[in-house]
């Protein structure tokens, strides 16, 4: 049997699954992962992409974060690809019960995926750090130097940065998903990166699916392992 229809047969037979999806998940719609080769990380800027993004760096050169961060991690042409819909379609049909990722372009929620866990925020989402005003990715897009609300405070992206810890609350809620799961499918992550790396190791169940080009640190844990595109191996899953 070949492992897509291994993971049809996974899929099928159950009502409870949960999905772990790292930046490979956003790469294949063209948003470019920090971590790898081609990534961020290897580009070429006044400072490393780690020191722009940490906190100290928004606290201090806020008006230069805000131009990395509106040029690098804002991407309003992206789209949701074939992962992304197929996940939102197994939510539809009852058999996902949350996706949890470490990507922060909100394109889960573009698809249709209603239960989304971000485990490092989300551009959509930025806030006045004076009044808490919500201001959408658009109106980051649109303003020049250091984006300020109506009040006069200046807004910060809902997007977890260096040196800023993760919510205890959509951690919890993640584990909670994780620990309950009848089929665990975590996705375009190699695993390297914590959280991830330990909260797959709540998953108590004995149906681990990893879809990931490369290796990972947890090859040995699947139950079933897909060294191929997320969005192509999703994308050939039936809800029949
Ligand atoms: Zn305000």
């Amino acid at each position: 049997m070949l492992p897509v229809e291994q993971l049809q047969e996974i899929i099928s037979a159950s009502n409870n699954i949960v999905f772990f999806g790292g930046a490979g998940v956003s790469t294949e719609s063209g948003i470019p992962d920090f971590r790898s080769v081609d990534g961020l990380y290897n580009q070429r800027y006044k400072y490393p992409p780690e020191v722009m993004l940490s906190y100290t760096f928004y606290r201090e050169h806020t008006a230069e974060f805000y131009d990395f961060y509106r040029e690098k991690l804002l991407c309003p042409t992206a789209k949701p690809n074939a992962a992304h819909f197929k996940l939102a379609e197994l939510e539809a049909a009852g058999k996902l019960k949350a996706v949890i990722t470490q990507n922060i372009d909100g394109l889960h929620q573009m698809a249709g995926s209603k239960t989304v866990l971000e485990l490092h925020g989300s551009v959509k989402r930025n806030y006045c750090q004076s009044c808490q005003a919500f201001y959408d990715d658009a109106f980051i897009l649109q303003s020049t130097g250091v984006p300020t609300c109506e009040c006069g405070g200046v807004i910060k992206p809902d997007v977890v940065l260096y040196e800023e810890g993760l919510s205890q609350e959509t951690m919890q809620r993640s584990m909670e998903f994780i620990a309950k799961a009848d089929v665990l499918i975590v996705g375009g992550t190699s695993l390297v990166v914590y959280p991830a790396a330990g909260m797959i190791d709540y998953y108590r169940g004995r149906q681990l699916v990893l879809i990931n080009r490369g290796a990972t640190h947890s090859d040995k844990k699947a139950k079933l392992l897909i060294q191929e595109s997320i969005g192509e191996v999703l994308g050939r899953i039936s809800l029949a």
